[in-house]
């Protein structure tokens, strides 16, 4: 019998992290101070980030070794299994070979905590006493909070008051975890106290919460902060992913055609598709790369490839990526992960170079194909997860219409447990299709900070 499974060994698993960095065939553009439009240095950084990071975020270094104490950790629940979706083929009527990536099975349920424990650890080493950090829906706060809590490190969470108020499971696992979190924005810090002032009934936001989080580590000694996508150290750590896939598509005997992620900021897709990026860069394979977005906030395929600020309150440095424009206001999106304006640096420079591809889809086919998985292979993924599945799903019709067995691979960044308000309100034909409308993007240009 055909395994369906393939698991490596704890004993197999990669220990470095692939920098795709140092295989671009063009360097990416610099990262900016916003003021004097230089490139920034280490030292620009050093308030919020510990050093070991910084290097990190800048080094062309193309394997960096994974510390045996991140790999200790990592072992909680990794090797994580790559699975072939035979039963999945079966209900499409593909000829196709399609295997997924189970990232769920992290005690975060998601991909985020590859990350996170890295960059615990790597606090840890400075001496860090606390971390500060926003959230939206909670994913990124409760994998932080696992992280930190295995290291013994304070963690503070900046929670987007409506979902504070409205999703209180995902806040009762970071104070499982022992960490702190508080609704946003808040009495803590400047930036809160002054927008609480104009409007006390103000929702939140996650530009406020990351205003707010960056402030409260910036003024502190022991405090650090820190992000859960888009920098290029974050993209890093997540390639344990990819790395991990490789080794067992060839346990497997098979090469996919076809590299699947979603992407909010784009660390589960990097993750995934970088180790396949190398292959097609260095090697010259053929692989098809593709990120999938919402139609809601289509950053790639309708965003504007400029210099712009990561927060909203303009307190970043300057990042050359695909954005919506900072002041973006998400429409209502399910898919909570998925409603950052930006893109990482790193995603967007291989867009932009014409080395992945870009696809967007509305919320309800989305929740149609993961529930079509759900039926098939049983995994209820994240809202996040379904826009992969819903670009595997078309690959997969595709090749049934062209006869082609082709291998598609996607990551499935994680499980939907936490979701399913978002699933009932799919059965009642509640969720709108939103499209974010060209206007607005046309508005946001005029927003940007003025540099080519
Ligand atoms: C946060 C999240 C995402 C989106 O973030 P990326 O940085 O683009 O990966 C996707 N899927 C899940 C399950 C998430 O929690």
């Amino acid at each position: 019998m055909e395994s369906v499974k393939i698991f490596l060994n704890e004993s197999e698993m990669p220990r470095h992290w692939y920098n795709i960095q140092a295989d671009l065939p063009k360097p990416m553009p610099p990262v900016i101070h916003p003021g004097t439009h230089q490139p920034i240095g280490p030292q620009d950084l050093a308030p919020l980030f510990p050093m070991g990071l910084i290097e990190q975020e800048m080094t062309q270094e193309r394997y960096v070794e994974i510390p045996d104490e991140v790999v200790d950790i990592y072992r909680l629940w990794r090797p994580s299994p790559l699975v072939r979706a035979r039963n999945w083929e079966k209900a499409l009527g593909t000829p196709a070979r399609i295997y997924y990536k189970w990232e769920g099975v992290s005690p975060a349920g998601s991909h985020k905590p590859n990350t996170a424990v890295a960059q615990a650890w790597y606090n840890k080493q400075e001496g860090v006493k606390r971390i500060t950090t926003e959230t939206g829906a909670g994913q990124w706060g409760s994998a932080l909070a696992l992280a930190c809590n295995f290291f013994d490190i304070e963690c503070k969470v900046f929670m987007v008051r409506v979902s504070f108020d409205q999703k209180p499971y995902r806040r009762l696992m970071m104070q499982s975890w022992g960490a702190t979190c508080i609704p946003s924005p808040s009495d803590h810090t400047e930036a809160g106290r002054r927008i609480l002032e104009e409007s006390p009934d103000t929702p939140g936001s996650l530009g406020i919460a990351i205003s707010e989080a960056v402030e409260e580590a910036a003024a502190r000694d022991d405090t650090k902060y820190s992000l859960g996508s888009v920098l290029n150290h974050v993209m890093l750590h997540q390639t344990i992913i990819g790395l991990e896939s490789l080794k067992q598509f060839e346990m497997a005997g098979d090469y996919p055609d076809i590299v699947i992620g979603c992407v909010g900021g784009g660390s589960n897709f990097a993750g995934f598709a970088f180790p396949f990026m190398r292959d097609k860069l260095v090697d010259g394979k053929d692989t098809r790369v593709v990120a999938v977005e919402p139609k809601a906030c289509p950053t790639l395929t309708k965003g504007l490839y400029r210099y712009d600020f990561g927060d909203t309150a303009c307190t970043t440095p300057l990042l050359r990526m695909y954005t919506l424009g900072h002041r973006f206001i998400p429409a209502p999106l399910h898919a909570g992960g998925l409603r950052y304006h930006g893109m990482a640096p790193s995603v967007s420079h291989l867009y932009h170079e014409g080395l992945i591809e870009a696809k967007a889809y509305h919320q309800n086919e989305c929740f149609e194909a993961a529930l079509g998985f759900a039926r098939a292979e049983g995994h209820l993924v994240a809202p996040e997860t379904s826009h992969a599945v819903r670009a595997a799903m078309e690959e997969a019709l595709a090749c049934k219409d062209r006869g082609e067995a082709k291998v598609i691979a996607f990551n499935a960044s994680g499980h939907g447990h936490f979701d399913m308000g978002a699933y009932e309100k799919y059965f009642a034909g509640e969720i709108v299709d939103y499209a974010y409308p060209e206007q607005k993007v046309a508005e946001a240009l005029a927003d940007l900070p003025p540099i080519d």
